[in-house]
């Protein structure tokens, strides 16, 4: 049996918003089975609560949104991915700021916190949605699609004219010990002429190398380089997981992507939860030996019964 899983007690994580630059204190609460990923904000009276689903994204510009207008909560996906990788399907989520922290750009910060705060099985299996038939998402020359397969496996390119990135293409089989150690740590990246920019747009006002790869025109500015030499495309790998994750179980399938972003894997989300043919929404039980033991976690990481 695969149990659903959640973290083990409360923890409060303090950090800026790349694109607010505003402090924020994001709390992390244990839930119980089937209750999935909350957000709520605690700076105004009477938000209503956000629930972590594709149909809840309320923009995708530069990061992935619940929610609009002055109830919202900006760039969950770095958050909502590690807890993806994590295997964790249950946690209310309070935030007191419009954004989830940054951290170092990467989801390594989150991954550490979790692992000191401890995993907790829960008396219920995990679901996953299994994928019937492909669904494919196009907007001018970028496009993704989503197939049948035992396990999750994202097939991603992407393209750039900087001499740093260039194409750059990974195909990644999930497990939660290989999210770890090669999605989970890959950071953001930007580039210095786009600064300006963005900011007169109102983003990245929180941004700077100790949160970004940031890249002028020839180079990584970072001092520190690269912590590895296609970061940029496992980047794109933990966006993809974290807003796949919006789906709201665990996913059996092919994802392939060029050229993606926040917009088309929303986007992807939407047309397959509209396409009742294409899924199926089964126990864990029903699946792959090999489907189940991606979930596997590391001795460090090894949940308790709750
Ligand atoms: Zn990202």
């Amino acid at each position: 049996m695969l149990y659903q899983r959640t973290i083990a007690k409360k923890i409060s994580i303090t950090g800026i918003g790349i694109h607010s630059g505003k402090k924020v204190t994001l709390t992390l609460n244990p839930a119980p089975a089937d209750f999935g990923i909350q957000f709520k904000r605690t700076d105004f009276l009477n938000a209503e609560v956000l629930v972590a689903n594709a149909l809840t994204v309320g923009a995708t510009e530069n990061n992935t949104t619940l929610g609009e207008g002055e109830n919202a909560v900006h760039t969950v996906e770095h958050l909502l991915a590690v807890l993806y990788g994590l295997g964790i399907n249950n946690v209310y989520a309070e935030i007191n700021g419009p954004e989830v922290p940054i951290m170092d750009g990467s989801g390594a910060s989150f991954v550490f916190i979790l692992k000191e705060t401890g995993i907790s099985s829960l008396n219920r299996s995990k679901k996953f949605l299994v994928v019937l038939e492909p669904v494919k998402v196009e907007v001018g020359d970028k496009w993704a699609i989503i197939e049948p397969a035992d396990k999750l496996i994202i097939d991603s390119t992407i393209v750039f004219t900087h001499p740093q990135i260039k194409n750059q293409h990974k195909v990644f089989e999930f497990s939660c010990e290989s999210f770890i150690e090669d999605i989970g740590r890959a950071r953001t990246f930007g580039m210095l002429r786009d600064v300006d920019t963005l900011k007169r747009r109102g983003l990245i006002k929180g941004g700077s190398l100790d949160n970004a790869i940031v890249l002028d025109d020839y180079k990584v500015m970072n001092p520190e380089g690269l912590r590895f030499q296609d970061e940029f495309v496992r980047h794109k790998i933990l966006d993809t997981i974290g807003d796949i994750s919006l789906i709201g179980h665990e996913v059996a399938a092919k994802i392939t992507t060029y050229k993606s972003g926040h917009n088309l894997h929303n986007l992807l989300c939407r047309k397959l939860l509209g396409t009742e043919s294409a899924y199926e929404i089964v126990s864990a039980s029903s699946l792959q030996k090999e489907a189940v033991q991606a979930f596997e976690l590391p001795l460090a990481l090894a949940p308790s019964f709750h």
